[in-house]
């Protein structure tokens, strides 16, 4: 329950809780007490880390071929007319099963005010595929858009080492707010008002039937993720992260923390999407010694492939084997 709680309160952009000393456990109260005593020093961090450079991002490889294999399926499917993957990423069929993007889903259904029943199928396959994956997973596995943002924010990240350029934050419930709102214009206007603007559709419509004058709009999202505001969209604005964050945070599939071995030297919130879900990762914050990063997590691998200790690691709940 303590997880789901904390899991919504970061979906709906919540800063992470710092723990009072009481709710940190017995054993977690050692580690952070033994590492107290046993300080790292500045020569065996750069030890550590340079032992772990140039190692291969292997997660991030898996994930950026998956991305492009699943992109690519539809495209392949609508040229060559093969009812493989037919559609695009907001409603698709998959050899025959109907698939429905969940948020895309609970617009139609707002808009219409009724269950479809071609939708309500495509929504619970979708809903079991996502469960099992773990929900926010649509994002970095999936989503086309994703991928385009995540090689602007390499730019952007070049442009701020350089000091060519700052990158400007936002307050994060700025997300709940547009999902209220597209939700309320989706009710109001009969219309799926926040598809004609979502990049996820946008792209995705691009790749399969030709480029669009949507296009500028991406764009545009596109040049101020690169020279103004680090993965803006994705952080502050899509709605589509907290609908499968809320399925993410029921699923058995999780990021887990180690705080054992951890140097706390904040490599892997450096490299993430959504950095508060790693603040359990800061000295003396970790209220047990093994945690499962919240559901806004998107499970897509960079901080593990980042972390030096080897202290994050996937994990199927249930399997007992870590990935
Ligand atoms: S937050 Fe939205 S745009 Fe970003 S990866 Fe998730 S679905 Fe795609
Ligand atoms: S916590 Fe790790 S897996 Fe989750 S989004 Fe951040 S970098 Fe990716």
């Amino acid at each position: 329950m303590k997880y789901i709680r904390e899991s919504f309160k970061h979906l709906f952009g919540g800063a992470a809780t710092r723990p009072q000393p009481d709710e940190i456990t017995p054993a977690a109260q050692r580690v952070h007490f033994y590492k107290k005593q046993q300080k790292v020093t500045k020569e065996e961090m750069i030890a550590i880390h340079a032992a772990h450079e140039g190692q291969p991002k292997r997660w991030r490889t898996r994930r950026w071929i998956t991305l492009l294999v699943v992109n690519l399926l539809f495209v392949v499917s609508f040229y060559f007319d093969i009812q493989l993957l037919e559609g695009a990423m907001t409603a698709s069929r998959f050899i025959g099963f109907h698939m429905a993007d969940l948020n895309s889903a609970l617009h139609v259904m707002l808009a219409f005010k009724e269950l479809v029943l071609n939708l309500v199928i495509g929504t619970v396959t979708i809903f079991i595929l996502w469960l099992l994956l773990g929900g926010r997973t649509f994002c970095s596995w999936a989503c086309p858009y994703h991928l385009l943002s995540e090689w602007a924010e390499m730019i952007h990240l070049w442009l701020v080492r350089k000091k060519i350029i700052k990158n400007h934050t936002f307050d994060r419930r700025a997300r709940t707010l547009l999902y209220v709102i597209f939700a309320s214009l989706s009710i109001v206007t009969g219309y799926t008002v926040f598809e004609t603007i979502s990049p996820t559709g946008i792209v995705s419509r691009a790749l399969i039937y030709g480029p669009g004058i949507a296009l500028i709009w991406i764009a545009f999202l596109l040049l101020v993720e690169v020279f103004y505001s680090r993965r803006a969209w994705c952080r502050y604005a899509c709605p589509i992260g907290i609908t499968y964050g809320a399925v993410g945070a029921i699923s058995p599939l999780r990021v887990k923390f180690n705080a054992k071995d951890c140097h706390h030297e904040g490599d892997c919130r450096k490299a993430c999407l959504v950095p508060h879900v790693l603040d359990l990762t800061i000295k003396g914050r970790a209220q047990d010694v093994d945690m499962d990063l919240s559901a806004d997590c998107t499970r897509c691998g960079m901080c593990i492939d980042i972390c030096p200790t080897d202290s994050l690691k996937f994990e199927f709940k249930g399997l007992g084997k870590h990935l």
